[in-house]
Formats: C-alpha cells, sequence, structure tokens
C-alpha cells in the first residue's frame, strides 16, 4: 500500500501490516515487522506516486546551482 506522509510524500508500506518499515533490497522487498513480502505492483505503485509527487511539488524545492 502507499501511505502519504504528512509533507505529502508517498512512502511504501507493507500491505499486510500497514507499517512503513520495509526492507528494499535488490529486486525483492520485505515488510520488517510481518516479513511478508512486499509484491512488485505495490513497488510499481509507489514508483508512480513518488513520480506523480515530484512532478506536483515541481523544480521549486530542489537544491540546485
Ligand atoms: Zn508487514
Amino acid at each position: 500500500m502507499i501511505f502519504i506522509n504528512p509533507r505529502g510524500a508517498p512512502e511504501l508500506a507493507c500491505d499486510h501490516c500497514g507499517c512503513r518499515w520495509v526492507d528494499r533490497l535488490k529486486g525483492t522487498a520485505y515488510c520488517y515487522e510481518c516479513g511478508e513480502e512486499i509484491t512488485a505492483a505495490s513497488i510499481a505503485e509507489f514508483q508512480q506516486a513518488l513520480t506523480e509527487f515530484a512532478a506536483r511539488s515541481g523544480s521549486g524545492d530542489k537544491p540546485g546551482p
């Protein structure tokens, strides 16, 4: 599942227990709390949410030259 933090940014959370302690290693992600695998679909959904968040927040708050 996707959790939206108070700043509006998406965070990846466990589908089974809802916690956000997710151990994302290469290829596979596991929940720290219950040990369930985070599905590829959830990760894809999270990446999409991140992209949308980045597009929404624009380039205004990125440090740069
Ligand atoms: Zn869990």
